[in-house]
């Protein structure tokens, strides 16, 4: 018997079942690798395998958003980020490890767990009792779809189309300008970037010319959608495909010439709080580099800073903004969370946060306690925030932790000092969170039974 069960055993889901067990609940941990089914991208049958680069990214928790996560992630006793720690590889000022040390590490603390069972079989069925699902981007089908039941059927995206997403103050508003086509809704909903037609050639040539990523022979079989044809496929249509599309500039008075431009690059506001903006239509397969030095030639983005860079690949995620309350539960299934890379973060550590706090929050419920989500100057409650709810539920995509995410910084500060600011806010914040948390708030000593 268990008290809750956890399906997945990747990045997520092996840090929502160490943190119920060591809030003293007993654990089904729930694995499909080892017991007959693989996925298309992990090697092995470990937890926490890490399919692809062995990084956390930067663990410098002064001035980097992830880095702060990381430092959160500690202080709340991660088994990821431990784990992390004692195979760190040298990588600068990056969290690197050894992969199979650290994927074995982890299975052999959760195996050795007194309240952890790990089972190797695979779920294709919502459980009625307390359960996160924690199944990630490769989620098996047969559960994919009994999520997409149980949650509208356009709920579940199963492809990733990812624009590039740009930091509001690196946008050079003496060259754009803010106005909706036709002045409809707000009039001022968009950012406007105008090419010249030189300008408009020149980058439809670089388009083409770019280098692209190209597909894992898994990700072959899946269709495009329409809806997010890559940027530089719809500029091998024809040299006047994006001009009459995504870049066309009818109805928008560019102030400084007072006419409507050649074409146009948009933005639209990607977050509740208006400091990212995502380039309308311009989801791509470009390689990162390419991207950046192509972007900055269009007018307004010479400086642009980039909070995610455009992709596209397989990925299963729910519409994590409509579909969740505020503890990460299935509204309309409350026995159910949802943790990890399937609730619409981006990335390893991300994943393993929102699995921390999946866990943190069921432990709080089974102890019949709640536990007030951290608040959004912190790493985890920004992450947590455009989660459950701050992002934009229509156009929601995968998103890696950043500063965009969290509340801005009021008054005008020195971009210099900026990032320093919101970790010493941060750390400020998780410290106020920690002490008001009732001295009840689940921990091993607590909860044993
Ligand atoms: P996973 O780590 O994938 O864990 C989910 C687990 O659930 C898996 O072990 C799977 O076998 C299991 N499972 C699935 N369905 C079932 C079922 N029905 N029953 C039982 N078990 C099931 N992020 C980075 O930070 N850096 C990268 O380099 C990176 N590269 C990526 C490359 C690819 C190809 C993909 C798809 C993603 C990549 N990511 C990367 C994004 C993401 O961070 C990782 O996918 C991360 O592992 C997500 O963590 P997770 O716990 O949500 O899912």
């Amino acid at each position: 018997t268990h008290d809750i069960h956890v399906i997945g055993g990747g990045l997520a889901g092996s840090e929502a079942a160490w943190q119920l067990a060591e809030a003293g609940y007993c654990v089904r941990l729930s694995e499909m690798r080892g017991g007959g089914t693989m996925t298309p991208a992990h090697h092995t049958d470990s937890l926490a395998e890490l399919v692809c680069s062995n990084s956390f990214r930067s663990d410098d928790a002064e001035s980097n958003a992830v880095g702060l996560l990381h430092q959160e992630m500690r202080t709340l006793g991660s088994l990821i980020l431990r784990q992390g720690d004692i195979h760190r590889v040298p990588a600068g000022s990056a969290l690197a490890m050894d992969r199979d040390g650290f994927s074995a590490g982890v299975t052999a603390a959760l195996e050795a767990h007194p309240n952890i069972m790990i089972v190797r079989e695979r779920i294709d069925a919502l459980p009625d009792g307390p359960a996160i699902i924690a199944t990630g981007p490769l989620t098996a089908p047969g559960l994919a779809q009994a999520i997409g039941a149980a949650t509208g059927s356009d709920a579940l995206a199963f492809f990733d189309a990812i624009a590039p997403i740009v930091y509001r103050d690196s946008i050079d508003m003496d060259i754009a300008w803010f106005q909706s086509r036709w002045n409809k809704g707000e009039g001022s909903d968009y950012i406007n970037c105008p090419m010249t037609k030189e300008q408009y050639i020149a980058f439809h040539q670089a388009l083409l010319d770019g280098e692209k990523t190209e597909f894992r022979e898994w990700e072959k079989d899946t269709p495009y959608f329409e809806g997010c044809m890559p940027v530089e496929v719809m500029a091998e249509r024809g040299v006047d495909t994006l001009r009459y599309g995504p870049m066309k500039g009818v109805g928008l008075d560019d102030p400084r010439t007072g006419r409507w431009p050649y074409a146009v690059v948009q933005l639209r506001q990607d977050n509740a709080t208006g400091t990212l903006w995502n380039i309308v239509g311009f989801q791509t397969k470009l390689k990162h580099a390419e991207q950046v030095r192509l972007f900055r030639t269009i007018p307004g983005l010479e400086n642009a800073e980039f909070a995610r860079l455009g992709g596209l690949h397989r990925n299963t995620f729910i519409r994590s903004p409509e579909l969740l309350d505020p503890t990460l539960r299935l509204k309309n299934r409350p026995n159910i969370r949802f943790a990890g890379q399937i609730t619409g973060c981006e990335g390893y550590v991300e994943s393993a946060a929102v699995g921390l706090l999946a866990g943190r929050f069921a432990a709080a419920e089974l102890a019949a306690r709640t536990l007030t989500p951290p608040p959004p100057e912190t790493a985890l409650g920004a992450l947590l925030g455009h989660i459950t709810g701050a992002a934009e539920a229509e156009t929601y995509q995968p998103m890696n932790v950043n500063f965009g995410l969290f509340p801005p910084i009021p008054g005008r500060t020195k971009k210099a000092d900026r990032k320093k600011m919101y970790t010493d806010r941060g750390r400020a914040a998780l410290a106020t969170w920690l002490s008001s948390l009732p001295t009840g708030a689940p921990t091993a000593a607590d909860n044993s039974r």
